[in-house]
């Protein structure tokens, strides 16, 4: 490519510096020929000799070629033809101009010398005849070609100088130049580990150098900014929170899995979709529509009705902010509060009913105690039976506080680490010890079917016991005379389970699954007439649960009932 710049270059050159030669050797010739012609013309005029000798003898001492033409273009004499022979030269262009200005000349090839000739003629003012005088333009040619050469030899020097020199600028500038452009290419295409191998100790050797240092601190910044990315994207991907960022329009910039989770989206990005087209909730509207107001997040929750489940959303914005890029954005956290909800509701509805149940013996407590102070407590007769009214009833309510604080501690955790390793076989023996003289009143036959082996559990004590004498306590109160509890403790691999079977009254189908619940009572009146407070199957299950297993129950009425507690075992000394 620079060859062929150099050789364009100095063929123009060489072209220019010709063709200007030439013109200039022409000019000068010229020039010449007119001076020859002004003396050719002074020393005919002089000359005692016939033209056509006086000519001939010009021409030998000029090296010319001299032809004297009279006005009218007739030949007089000519040093190299015979002028009677000649035809009449008046239209010669030469002729022509000279008779017109004085001057004139012109390049033309000649029949009677056959080659080229440059002839100039110069008539003087009044004279009667044109002098004309000619050289062979080979003479021009010759002093042209020895410029040529000189011409050619200079510039095949240029040549040869000029390739020296591009062939140095190639190495030294063009190449490193090209290494950092090839570098600085691969950089932006993503390539951080485009390097320069170059050893230099100019300039461009700094240079390469400096680029290198950039483009490992390059490498650098960019492994921090990557490494910061994915760390904000894993935390973000592994919030249980949905997380968006949303403009004023509630148009979506960012989000987070659980976000496109929790809005039922098919693709995990929502960025470009307006929060609410795709979450069609009126609150949700009204929150995005305060955003531009909101100087303090502020939470919502919204029960989505859209949703064939219940579901209830808890919303957190922000207020907008800078992000930075010029746009004003607020951050929105979704998170599910469905259960949330319910227990907040179960809790509320567990207020109301303990409330309730309070008030119940509380109630017949005054009532008695109010009846007494107006003057019963002197009748013999009902004072005694309303002191023992307000005896069972204030039996009722400690049975329901103890319960309720059971409750509560199971609830809380409380209680976790005074756990033992107790053997199950132990614990039910106590409790149905303790139920056998109610049974035997009963008339049930209350039995115990103990593992052979010890079944070591890890559990609370307290908490266990208090499950079981539940159990047990049921199913001697919903049974008749003449039926049977049986207790069985029994395991297999992993597991140990207490069995509560008895022959009484049993549970419908539809009750059977609410039996768990706190205050459920299949029976209301009957519940409270023994002595119920409705929370002894609530504290089972919590019980079974906080030790790591569950309860079930089965049950068909007139038939009987069976509640398995099961938990997981401990291995036996032999195993
Ligand atoms: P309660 O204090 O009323 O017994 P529980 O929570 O222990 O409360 O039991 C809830 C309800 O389940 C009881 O009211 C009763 O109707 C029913 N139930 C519990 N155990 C039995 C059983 N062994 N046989 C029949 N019904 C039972």
């Amino acid at each position: 490519m620079n060859a062929i710049a150099v050789v364009l270059f100095l063929a123009g050159a060489g072209s220019w510096i010709e063709f200007r030669l030439k013109s200039d050797l022409l000019e000068e010739s010229t020039r010449d020929l007119q001076m020859r012609a002004h003396l050719v013309n002074d020393a005919i005029a002089r000359s005692q000799r016939p033209p056509q000798e006086e000519v001939q003898h010009l021409a030998e001492v000029g090296g010319t070629r001299i032809t004297i033409i009279q006005r009218d273009g007739t030949v007089v004499a000519d040093s190299e033809a015979m002028a009677a022979n000649m035809e009449n030269h008046g239209e010669r262009p030469e002729v022509r101009d000279a008779l017109a200005r004085g001057v004139g000349s012109a390049i033309r090839y000649s029949d009677t010398r056959r080659s080229d000739m440059l002839y100039v003629a110069y008539a003087a003012d009044g004279q009667a005849q044109v002098v004309r005088v000619a050289i062979h333009l080979e003479q021009v040619n010759a002093r042209l070609r020895v410029a040529e050469h000189t011409i050619l030899l200079t510039v095949a020097a240029l040549f040869i100088a000029g390739m020296g020199l591009s062939f140095l600028v190639a190495r030294f500038i063009v190449k490193p130049i090209e290494a950092m452009r090839s570098a600085a290419q691969e950089i932006a295409r993503g390539n951080l580990d485009a390097t320069i191998e170059m050893t230099r100790r100019d300039e461009f050797g700094e240079l390469v150098a400096a680029f290198n240092t950039m483009s490992r601190e390059l490498k650098s910044r960019v492994g921090q900014i990557d490494a910061n990315r994915r760390e904000l994207s894993a935390i973000m991907d592994n919030m249980a929170e949905g997380l968006l960022l949303v403009d004023s329009d509630g148009v979506i910039a960012v989000n987070n899995r659980a976000a496109a989770r929790m809005l039922e989206s098919k693709d995990s990005s929502l960025a470009g979709s307006r929060l609410w087209e795709i979450i069609r909730l009126p609150e949700v509207d009204e929150l995005l529509a305060s955003l531009p107001n909101l100087t303090e997040p502020r939470r919502i929750w919204v029960e989505d009705r859209t949703h064939s489940q219940r579901r209830v959303l808890a919303f957190v914005a922000t207020p907008l902010f800078d992000t930075g890029k010029g746009e004003r954005h607020a951050v929105l956290l979704i998170s599910d509060a469905t259960e949330d909800q319910k227990l907040l509701e179960m809790r509320q509805d567990f207020v109301a009913n303990v409330s309730h149940e309070l008030k119940t013996p509380l109630t017949s407590i005054s009532a008695y105690c109010e009846t007494l102070l107006d003057g019963a407590d002197k009748d013999e007769t009902v004072r005694r039976p309303f002191l023992e009214k307000i005896q069972v009833n204030s039996a009722r309510l400690t049975k329901l506080v103890s319960d309720i604080l059971n409750l509560s501690r199971l609830e809380s955790g409380m209680g976790d680490e005074s756990r033992k390793q107790i053997d199950l076989n132990d614990l039910v023996a106590r409790s149905v010890q303790r139920h056998a003289d109610v049974a035997d009143q009963k008339n049930v036959k209350l039995s115990m079917h103990p593992m052979a082996e010890p079944a070591i559990a890890l559990v609370n004590d307290e908490d266990m016991t208090e499950a079981v004498d539940n159990l047990i306590t049921n199913a001697v109160s919903y049974t008749q005379a003449g039926g049977s509890v049986d207790v069985t403790v029994s395991r297999n691999a992993y597991e140990l389970q207490v069995e509560v079977k008895d022959t009484g009254c049993g549970i419908s189908a539809e009750a059977l699954p609410r039996v768990f619940e706190r205050f459920y009572r299949v029976d209301k009146a009957r519940s409270r007439a023994l002595g119920g407070t409705g929370l002894g199957l609530a504290i089972v299950k919590h019980v079974a649960l906080k030790h790591g297993g569950h309860v079930e129950a089965d049950s068909e009425v007139g038939v009987g009932s069976s509640f398995r507690v099961t938990l997981p075992a401990m291995p036996t000394q032999r195993e």
